[in-house]
Formats: C-alpha cells, sequence, structure tokens
C-alpha cells in the first residue's frame, strides 16, 4: 500500500489544535483522479478536502462517502473539494476500471481479493461471476486468460462492465448478461462461480447448479467476530448437501474490516 501523505502536519501548521486534528480520519482512498473520504465527526470538511487535493496532486474531486444502500449497493456521495467530477479511471494490477463514483461502489479495501482472483484462475477455465458489479472481480480474471459469464442486474453497474472489458481489450473473454443471476441458465457447468455479496448465501442452490463436480465457489458474507468460521462454513455444507454434493473448504480469508466486530469474509469451497 503506498504511503497516504501526512495529512495531520498540513493541518496542524494550518493552525487546526489537537482536538480538532483526533477528528480527521487517518486514511482515504485515491480511485483514478478522485479522493474518497468517510469524514464521521471530522470538523472543517471543506479544508480537509482542498489539503487533500494539495496533497494528491494528480487529484481532482474529493469525495465523503456517506454509506452504500440497497441490494443494487449504490453509494451515497457528496462533493467536498474540486471539480466535482466523479467519472474516473482507476488502474489497479494493470487493470483498468472505468467507473463514476456517484453511481457506483468500489471498495478500496477489497483490493487484495481483486488482485487475487486475478492469480487463482487457470487459462480458459470457465468462471461465473454471479455479481460482477462494473467487473472487480470478472476483469482481473479475464485478463489472465479466464472465459468470464459474467451477471449484474444494476444497469449502470451493466454499461460500465461493457465498457470496461472494451477498456481491457478482453470481449471476447466475457459474456455479459444483464440479469438476475439466478436466472441465468448456464449451457455447460463452470469449473469457478465467484461470489462476491453479502448475501451470498442466499445464492448457493443457483451458484452449485452452475458448478460442475471438483468446481470451486468463492462465497463472500459479512460475518461477526464470533461466528468466524462456523456459519459460512456451515452455510456451505447444508447447500451442497441438499444437492447431494460434498465440501472441501479450501480457504478461509478476512477480506476487510466491515464494521465494529464484523469481518468481511471469503471463504473458498471445493464441491465434489
Ligand atoms: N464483487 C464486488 C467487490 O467485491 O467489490 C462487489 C460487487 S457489489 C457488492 C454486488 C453487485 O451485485 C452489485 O452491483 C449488485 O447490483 C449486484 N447484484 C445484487 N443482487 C444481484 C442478483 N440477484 N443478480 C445479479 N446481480 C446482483
Amino acid at each position: 500500500e503506498p504511503r497516504l501523505p501526512d495529512l495531520e502536519s498540513h493541518l496542524r501548521t494550518q493552525g487546526w489544535d489537537d482536538d480538532e486534528l483526533e477528528r480527521v480520519p487517518k486514511s482515504w482512498a485515491v480511485i483514478g483522479s478522485v479522493v474518497l473520504i468517510q469524514f464521521g465527526d471530522c470538523p472543517r470538511k471543506e479544508e480537509v478536502g482542498e489539503t487533500l487535493l494539495d496533497l494528491h496532486g494528480k487529484a481532482d474531486t474529493v469525495l465523503a462517502r456517506e454509506g452504500i444502500s440497497g441490494e443494487h449497493r449504490e453509494p451515497e456521495i457528496t462533493v467536498v473539494a474540486g471539480s466535482g467530477d466523479t467519472e474516473t479511471i482507476h488502474t489497479e494490477h494493470g487493470t483498468q476500471y472505468a467507473l463514476d463514483l456517484r453511481k457506483v461502489m468500489f471498495a478500496p479495501g477489497n483490493q487484495r481479493e481483486r488482485a487475487r482472483m486475478g492469480t487463482a484462475i487457470e487459462h480458459g477455465e470457465r468462471v461465473l461471476d454471479m455479481f460482477a458489479g462494473i467487473g472487480y472481480f470478472t476483469l482481473p480474471m479475464a485478463r489472465a486468460g479466464a472465459r468470464v459469464t459474467a451477471v449484474e442486474r444494476n444497469p449502470t453497474a451493466f454499461q460500465f462492465l461493457l465498457e470496461n472489458a472494451v477498456l481491457n481489450d478482453v470481449t471476447q473473454n466475457i459474456d455479459a448478461y444483464r440479469a438476475d443471476c439466478r436466472e441465468i441458465e448456464i449451457d455447460e457447468p463452470v469449473e469457478r462461480v465467484v461470489m462476491g455479496y453479502y448475501d451470498a448465501h442466499d445464492y448457493l442452490d443457483s451458484s452449485l447448479a452452475a458448478l460442475k463436480p471438483g468446481g470451486i465457489v468463492h462465497m463472500h458474507e459479512t460475518t461477526p467476530e464470533n461466528l468466524l468460521w462456523e456459519r459460512p462454513v456451515r452455510r456451505l455444507r447444508e447447500a451442497a448437501e441438499t444437492h447431494g454434493r460434498e465440501v472441501e473448504i479450501l480457504d478461509k480469508r478476512r477480506v476487510k474490516s466491515h464494521s465494529e466486530g464484523v469481518w468481511h469474509v471469503v471463504v473458498d469451497a471445493r464441491i465434489e
């Protein structure tokens, strides 16, 4: 992770006192030309925004992230400083993500997981990405040579998914559907299913129906600390059992902290 510039000492030279500085966020994300920050109870937000623009020469807009809502994961944001242009192209491990941060989510904390998906697959492998978004996982996998069926039902995210397939020159590796992933019929079972959605466990039936014997599922969820790893593992085992299939847990990972005492996790499982 690149070191973030020292915001605090800059604000101090602008006359901020210790009490105020304590409430200044310690971290933020730079997504393409946009700085994204969660303010909490930070005072003098506009001044912080202006200072962040000075510190990040290539950024031209600072956005405050207020939250993310609904099953389409739509962001709630406000412009704090700069041009207010929320459309940008973010580059990560060579993958380019065009997006509009006013309209679609981008979780900076999932960076390692996005990169991992690009290295997990084998060339030519068939993958179903059930919650593709703008291509968070689809793009690194397609760039690594996977043939991805990518499903996304939010029309705005779907448009960016199509644009990003072109931008990354991987249109030939991606079949994209704007649909509910439960409605998609796969003609040939796939080797891998990616379930990048906190309620993924509700979709395990469709996921297992698409997965060939010996295939791998990556199931995400938000798990309270005291239910690690019992709950996600049980959900996978129960779903597999109803399909008369066996589960081998391959990996259990914390993607990021979701909220106090709750983790965004992913469990990798082979389903015979
Ligand atoms: N995988 C991304 C990541 O980790 O950054 C997150 C994608 S976002 C959390 C989940 C996406 O799933 C949203 O774009 C939402 O519109 C989409 N979605 C939710 N329910 C869906 C469904 N039943 N079928 C298809 N897409 C769905």
